[in-house]
This record gives structure tokens, sequence and C-alpha cells, in this order.
């Protein structure tokens, strides 16, 4: 903890939220007020928005002092947009990552920043409850039921994007040369002393969430195939006892031959059978392996994670 009024920077990713920004604005700044002791910083990214957001920070950059804006060229996506909002707020001492759609309540702050100051290095915000129901209730669910299972940094059940990082941690991500980025999974991962808050995840303030269930879906297969190996494994075995099964059928039918019994030379069913069935599971193993190929294709192909248009309020 430096011995100066610490500069606390504020990570918000903007996508079309013209809906909740002024709310947004009001209930941060009676945060920040209610902190004068720290320095705030707010970093607000604008995503490709094609609503009235971009002029709205556009006009508290211009208005309010300790305000960032990163505006992107286009829409990059959640992650990439934290990942801008991260890159711009290295000089911070302290980062807090949230959404603008204040699902993850503002007023939280000073909990992350007391965990911080107490010690922790990453603070993890985690939900007792959680606002949505239904499939996309369940299919968070099940993530992290998956998740955990398959990987060697299984992350805290219930932890999204809200949360601090301390300056070294976020120097740490920032360092992360690569392109398919999970944060949960990269914040467990780069370690440091971790702290935890207990919040209600609220519903959104307004507005359509803007990442659909087929973001989300691309969104955890990219936190499982980023953090597991578990999928080609489980090829390999699969193959394996295939073989083996086929070996073993293999066997029974030259050792019935040898000792004289008939073999029906029918079995059009268990032909077909088979041949779809083992068609199918090389299916699914060629995907499996386009799943890696991919990502590697992207990584290799080393393009930036977002392309800046301009910086508001930047010096
Ligand atoms: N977001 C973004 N780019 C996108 C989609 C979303 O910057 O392409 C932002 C969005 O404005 C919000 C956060 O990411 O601040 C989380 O988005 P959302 O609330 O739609 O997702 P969910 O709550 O369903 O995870
Ligand atoms: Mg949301």
């Amino acid at each position: 903890m430096p011995a100066h009024r610490p500069r606390i920077a504020v990570v918000i990713p903007v996508y079309r939220e013209e809906a909740v920004l002024p709310e947004l604005f009001r209930r941060l700044d009676a945060v920040f007020a209610a902190r004068p002791g720290e320095e705030w910083v707010a970093v607000f990214v604008n995503d490709g928005s094609r609503d009235r957001s971009g002029e709205l920070l556009a006009a508290r950059a211009a208005a309010t002092p300790g305000t960032r804006v990163i505006e992107l060229s286009r829409n990059f996506g959640h992650q990439p947009a934290l990942t801008a909002g991260l890159a711009h707020a290295a000089d911070a001492d302290a980062v807090v990552t949230m959404d603008a759609d204040m699902q993850d309540p503002p007023e939280l702050i000073p909990q992350l920043v007391d965990a911080w100051r107490g010690g922790a290095e990453v603070v993890l915000a985690v939900r007792r409850s959680r606002a949505e129901g239904g499939l996309r209730r369940a299919g968070f669910d099940a993530f992290h039921a998956l998740f955990g299972r398959l990987t060697d940094f299984p992350i805290e059940n219930n932890t999204g994007t809200f949360g601090l990082l301390d300056r070294a941690a976020v120097a740490a991500f920032n360092a992360l040369p690569e392109k398919h980025r999970f944060f949960p999974g990269l914040r467990a991962w780069i370690g440091f002393t971790q702290g935890e808050i207990l919040y209600d995840r609220q519903e959104r303030a307004a507005g359509q969430p803007a990442q659909t269930m087929r973001r989300l879906i691309r969104y955890a297969l990219d936190g499982v195939f980023s953090f597991s190996k578990l999928p080609l494994r489980l090829l390999t075995y699969a193959g394996c006892l295939i073989a083996l099964l086929g070996f073993a059928v293999g066997l029974f039918f030259i050792a019935k031959r040898l000792l004289g019994y008939e073999t029906a030379n029918t079995g059009f069913t268990t032909l077909v059978t088979l041949v779809l069935f083992l068609g199918g599971v090389q299916l699914v193993g060629i995907g499996v392996l386009g799943e890696y190929l991919g990502r590697i294709y992207d990584e290799v192909k080393r393009r930036p994670n977002y392309i800046v248009r301009r910086k508001l309020g930047c010096d």
C-alpha cells in the first residue's frame, strides 16, 4: 500500500448502455464522493456502441475530471474491452473491474478497496445470489461445475468480472500475451493473495443483456479450451477404449471360427451401427482438435485484441 493518496481506477466496458449510463454515473460519483481519501479514476471503454453511449461518455469526459474514455474502433466484445480498460489503468494502485449495467452494484466498491487495504492483492466479489433465472442461470451453474472439474485452476464459484486487482496483478494481467482471454480464469491463474467479499447480484438496471446466449457459450468454450487439455486427453482415452473393444470383438470371432462354430454372415444392423458410431466419434474428435487448432491460429496471427479509435481524458 502506497504512502500517497492511492489512485483507484474503475474499469467499465460499455456496449450500448445509453439506458444505464446516467444512473451509473450518478451512483459512481456518490461512491467516489463518499471516499475523498482516494483518488478515483473511472476508465470507460466504449466497445463500438452505436447508440448514444459514446456521446454520454464524451460529455462526462469533458465535464468530470478523473474520467478516461477509450473508444474502440468497433465492437470487439466484453473481454477485449476489459483488456483495453486494464491496459489504460496500469498507473493505478488498484483497479476495480465491473460491468456497466449495475448488476455489480457500485456501492460495493469501497468494500473491495477495504479488502485490498487489508492486504488482498486480488479481491473477488462472490455472488451470494443471482437475479437471473431460467436457461441462463442453468448455463452458468453447469459451466462452473464443469470448469471446476476440467482445469487445474478452478475459478471460484459464482465469481465473474467484478473484483479488484492490485497494481502488480494488473501488470501481470497486462503482460499476458494471449488473445483468447477468459478473465475469471486468468485471474485465478496469475495467483497473488486472494480475498473475497460477498454480494447479491442484481438484475440489469435497464436495457437488454448485450451478451447474447451465443456469446456466452463461446465465452464458456474459451474458458474450457484455454484452461484445459482434458478434452484432448478424453479423445485419446475414448480412442484406446474403442480400439480395445474392437480387438476383443475380433478375437472373439476368430476363436469362434477356429473352434468350429458357425459364424453368421448377416450382421448388417451391427455394421451400420458401428460405422455410424465410429464416424460420430471421429467427427467429434476432429471438432475438438479444431477448437484447439482455431485458437492456435488466432494466437499465431498476433492481431491485437482491440483497436483504439481515440482516447479522452488520458494524458
Ligand atoms: N459489453 C461490452 N462489449 C460487448 C458486450 C458487452 O463491452 O460486446 C459490456 C456491457 O456493456 C457490460 C458488460 O460488458 O458492461 C457485460 O455485458 P452484459 O451485461 O450484456 O453481460 P452479462 O451480464 O450477461 O454477463
Ligand atoms: Mg449484465
